[in-house]
């Protein structure tokens, strides 16, 4: 038999197993069901939150407390047992482009129904993309097919490696971090309220989910570029297009070839607008313009942030770095922070040269000088509809959000033209020796201001040091941001203050842009068949699909793409 019970104890006493089945068996008497120590035979910790909301920190755990000789090893909720069957070349083969979190789940997925999937990957694998990224920091190089956003694992490798969802409707959420466990993550992940890997670990994790594919007759193509999706007239009144193939180069050798198929799971992440091109040059009426958000990245201080979260107490060893979440109505839009990075960095995740993007990711221990979060305002397809070229236009979004990337590069470049950048010096994962930093520009250098600057409208005189690595130059963030965008972000600020005093300080400092919490572009899907209803054999999956956002989600909607597929072809046999 097993019991499950939620108590709540002290930091201290966190690790003092007796007392905590005490208060465990104490709590279970409470629901009417009265045991002895003797009768446990498993007492086998879950999840744990952390609540600081008052000056007394709280921990909240859940424990299973098994009895009757019951244990954790035949509880089957708990086991996660693969279930992937090899396939050979004669068997059924599904084409994917994109190898992220979507693309990757869904190729598992496929697997587990004898499909082949056949992922295309326009990057590299992560020991190459380490060294295009480390060259970023370095000396401002962008790869446009090998970046943050690019390569094997997508945009969630070199991420922050979160994995609190909200999103348990649409999917197994423990099903995929029990995936991770057994490819090799922490199986902490398992029991956090808010689970975390870190990027330094996320990418020996996807190289080993990689693996297992191709162990289980799935191909993976790396530095294999999509240039164009094949479609042909499908036999239908209105002459719907199907899905025929795609084209793609070898983006070494530049050599093209078709790569024929009649069912695509497009998990291609939202940072190509190459591809939604193709799917509009297909047909646009697949697409259409959806609500996203657009902002900057602030950055404090840990210690600030801690101090806030913590009460003004010393958060010690027993606590992690703290997190926050802010929102605020201003203007009937929402501004809010999102992706916190407790311990984390600011990095640079375009992907094209000609512009500037910012994200953040944080290492397993949080450990770094800074903690930062992107604050963002919400972009309505109305906010941004004269960027198209009629009403409505679906791609109308992505020229926005392109616009206000080159302002970003074009007005970071002439600010350092007449002042010095501010290189990093900090001593963190894929930092660059400060010794080779030298003066001349990086191409990525990016604009910054100072917190309370950006209130009062003024360039600043000088910048901190941040955890940005190709450096920041000082400009005035209403030159690169829309006025909707920047007036919002200015009264969101002031209403955080009054939920963390002490937010808006002299050492914050905002950098900008932050273009990519999620797509302006939604593919249109049949709610059931996940397959678009106006390209047949079209699965738009994942977070460029507009249907996902972030790791987890991303992979539950890869999986749900997959058994979409696997359905339909048992409802056809
Ligand atoms: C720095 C950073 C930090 C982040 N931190 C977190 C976090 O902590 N937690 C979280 O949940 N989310 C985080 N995210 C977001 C998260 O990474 C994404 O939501 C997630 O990766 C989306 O998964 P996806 O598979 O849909 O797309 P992606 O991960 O974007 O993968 C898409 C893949 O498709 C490939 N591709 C694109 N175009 C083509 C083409 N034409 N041909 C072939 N291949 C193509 C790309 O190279 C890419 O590898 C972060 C993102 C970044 C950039």
């Amino acid at each position: 038999m097993k019991y499950t019970v939620s108590f709540n104890c002290t930091p201290e006493e966190e690790k003092n197993e007796s007392l905590l089945r005490n208060k465990a068996l104490k709590e279970l008497r409470k629901t009417g069901v009265s045991l002895t120590e003797k009768d446990i035979s498993a007492f086998v910790f879950r999840k744990k939150s952390i609540d600081a909301r008052k000056r007394d920190v709280k921990l909240f755990l859940r424990y299973d407390v098994y009895t009757g000789g019951d244990t954790p090893e035949n509880d089957t909720e708990n086991v996660f047992v693969p279930c992937w069957k090899k396939c050979d070349n004669s068997a059924e083969r599904v084409l994917i482009i994109g190898a992220g979190p979507a693309g990757l789940f869904a190729a598992l997925t496929l697997l587990e129904s004898g499909i082949k999937p056949v992922i295309i990957e326009r990057g590299p694998e992560t020991s190459q993309r380490k060294r295009d990224i480390a060259d970023i920091s370095r000396t401002g190089v962008l790869n446009s097919d090998s970046n943050y956003c690019f390569g094997e694992g997508g945009a969630g490798t070199f991420s922050d490696g979160k994995l609190f969802s909200r999103s348990g409707k649409r999917g197994n959420i423990t099903r995929i971090l029990q995936i991770l466990v057994f490819h090799g993550a922490d199986p902490k992940i398992l029991t956090d309220a808010h689970p975390h890997i870190g990027t330094d670990k996320l990418p020996q994790i996807i190289d080993n989910i990689k693996k297992t594919i191709i162990n289980y007759g799935g191909e993976v193509l790396f530095n294999t570029r999509c240039i164009a999706v094949c479609a042909e007239a499908h036999d239908t009144p209105h002459g719907t297009p199907a899905i025929c193939g795609i084209k793609v180069v070898d983006t070494r050798t530049g050599a093209e070839h078709v790569i024929n198929g009649e069912k695509l799971i497009l998990a291609s992440g939202h940072s190509a607008p190459d591809i939604y091109e193709m799917i509009a040059s297909v047909d646009k009426r697949a697409l259409e313009p959806k609500t996203f958000a657009v902002g900057v990245r602030v950055e404090h201080p840990r210690e600030i942030i801690d101090k806030i979260q913590y009460h003004g107490k010393e958060r010690g060893k027993v606590l992690p770095a703290a997190e926050y979440r802010l929102t605020a109505q201003v203007q009937e839009r929402g501004v809010y922070s999102f992706c916190m990075c407790p311990g984390g960095l600011v990095v640079p995740s375009a992907s094209s040269p000609d512009g500037i993007v910012v994200n953040g990711m944080s290492p397993s221990s949080r450990n770094a000088y800074w903690s930062n979060a992107a604050i963002v305002v919400e972009c309505r397809p109305e906010d941004y509809a004269e960027w198209g070229e009629f009403t409505g236009d679906p791609l109308a979004g992505l020229h926005f959000r392109t616009a206000i990337e080159q302002a970003a590069k074009t007005c970071a470049t002439a600010a350092s033209t007449s002042a010095k950048t501010e290189p990093s010096t900090a001593d963190r994962p894929l930092a660059p020796n400060p010794s080779t930093v030298t003066n001349t520009l990086n191409p990525q250098t990016a604009p910054a201001q100072l917190l309370v600057d950006f209130l009062a409208g003024k360039r600043s005189s000088a910048l901190p040091k941040s955890s940005y690595t190709p450096g920041v130059t000082s400009v005035n963030l209403d030159e690169v941001l829309p006025n909707h965008v920047s007036a919002r972000l200015k009264e969101g600020f002031l209403a955080f203050d009054k939920h963390m005093k002490g937010f808006i300080c002299g050492d914050a400092l905002l950098i900008a842009p932050e273009t990519r919490t999620s797509t302006p572009v939604r593919i249109i899907r049949d709610t059931k068949t996940l397959e678009s209803p106006i390209i047949k054999g079209l699965f738009p999956a994942g977070e460029g699909s507009g249907y996902a956002g972030g790791i987890v989600s991303s992979a539950m909607d890869g999986e749900n793409s997959a058994k979409a597929i696997s359905r339909g072809n048992a409802k056809c046999q």
